[in-house]
């Protein structure tokens, strides 16, 4: 049991109104979570405080080297007022399957839950509650030793702050375009690829940004290898629905085990369609695209939940999926996840978390 201090603010900020949009990543809560790490000493003064800048060494080994480890949940207010978390342990878990890859020292399980529920219940009230909405949490840990050799670090800062969302794509539930990346890769066997650091994502910079420039919203990644299979989404893991059957790419060692992944998986077995976990190269996708049995294709992760693909381009070639409009299976998996994410629909899995 961490003795966690709790120092609230002075000045509140207003509350951004129902109204308000709520671009992803924005607008930051009143508070947030911050521990120290030092080698020797463990973890140490956890803490609840305004939220506010940090002050940092320039010669801080994160700037230089990217030793750093983020997550990603969310909280829901109910109906009925009860905030939730879904499958907090879930990302605990991974947390520190990330933080052994990269030498950061791991954090107790329940100590984490514990800062999780701490610094949500202190900012409770930010829990926006107009459909789709919710509390983003990013917890996240970064190597502050001042020191410019490579090595772990022997410090480091755990922090977790908060951020009210509205849909995370400004399309909503509208389905996106996405291009495949045939030049750049993303990860390879052996990497950091199944990790949830910083570094995976400045690797993908430049291909988003050719992917905007040519109108597509989001890269797929083929295999860093063979460039022939498929590995995922920019922050989402992929599902195709081919001829009735469920497909999505077995977890291979760079591709990001994603909580909504696992979550998806569990429900389709649970309601017998068939899934399975496999390497799908791109042929076979296209193939079955060419045949008329490429049935839906969606994304999946905590920011959107399922997002409904509507076009892939792979070359010169356009795949169009659904006529531009959610599939069935999406739009079931959407309606069960969120429904007992904010309580409308019984969780039998002990999936949600109460604050
Ligand atoms: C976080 C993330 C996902 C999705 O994981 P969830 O736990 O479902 O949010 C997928 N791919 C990458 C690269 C990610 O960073």
């Amino acid at each position: 049991m961490l003795n966690i201090k709790i120092e609230k603010t002075n000045t509140p900020k207003e509350l951004p109104g129902v109204d308000n949009p709520l671009k992803f990543g924005t607008i930051f809560t009143d508070h947030m979570f911050i521990m120290n790490y030092e080698t020797g000493k463990g973890w140490y003064d956890p803490r609840v405080v305004p939220y506010q800048p940090i002050s940092l060494e320039p010669s801080a080994m994160v700037f230089h080297y990217g030793q750093e480890m983020f997550e990603g949940l969310k909280a829901y207010k109910t109906a009925d007022g009860r905030t939730l978390l879904f499958r907090p342990i879930k990302n605990v878990e991974r947390a520190n399957k990330t933080n052994r890859r990269i030498c950061i020292p791991e954090i107790p399980e329940e100590d984490f839950i514990q800062a999780l529920k701490t610094v949500v219940k202190v900012d409770e009230a930010w829990i926006p509650t107009k459909e789709g909405t919710s509390l983003y949490i990013r917890p996240f840990v970064i190597a502050t030793d001042p020191f410019l050799g490579v090595r772990p670090s022997n410090q480091y800062l755990f922090m977790i702050i908060l951020s009210p969302v509205g849909a995370y794509y400004p399309e909503g539930l509208n389905p996106v375009k996405i291009w495949i990346e045939d030049e750049y890769v993303r990860a390879v066997k052996g990497g950091i690829g199944e990790a949830k650091t910083g570094g995976n994502y400045v690797a993908s910079l430049r291909s988003q940004v050719k992917a905007h420039e040519e109108g597509y919203s989001q890269v797929l990644w083929l295999d860093g290898v063979d460039r022939k299979y498929i590995e995922e989404v920019g922050a989402m893991n992929i599902f195709f629905k081919i001829d009735g059957r469920i497909v999505t790419p077995e977890l291979n060692g760079s591709i990001l085990p994603g909580v909504t992944r696992d979550s998806v998986i569990g429900l389709c077995n649970e309601w017998g369609i068939p899934l399975e976990e496999r390497k799908i190269s791109i042929d076979e996708i296209y193939d079955a695209y060419q045949k008329g049995t490429l049935e839906e294709v969606f994304g999946t992760g905590t920011a959107a939940v399922i997002s409904p693909v509507g076009q892939l381009r792979w070359e010169q070639n356009i795949m169009q999926v659904q006529d531009g409009s959610i599939g069935p299976i999406s739009q079931k998996l959407y309606d069960t996840i969120t429904g007992i994410q904010l309580g409308k629909i019984k969780d039998t899995h002990n999936w949600t978390v109460e604050v």
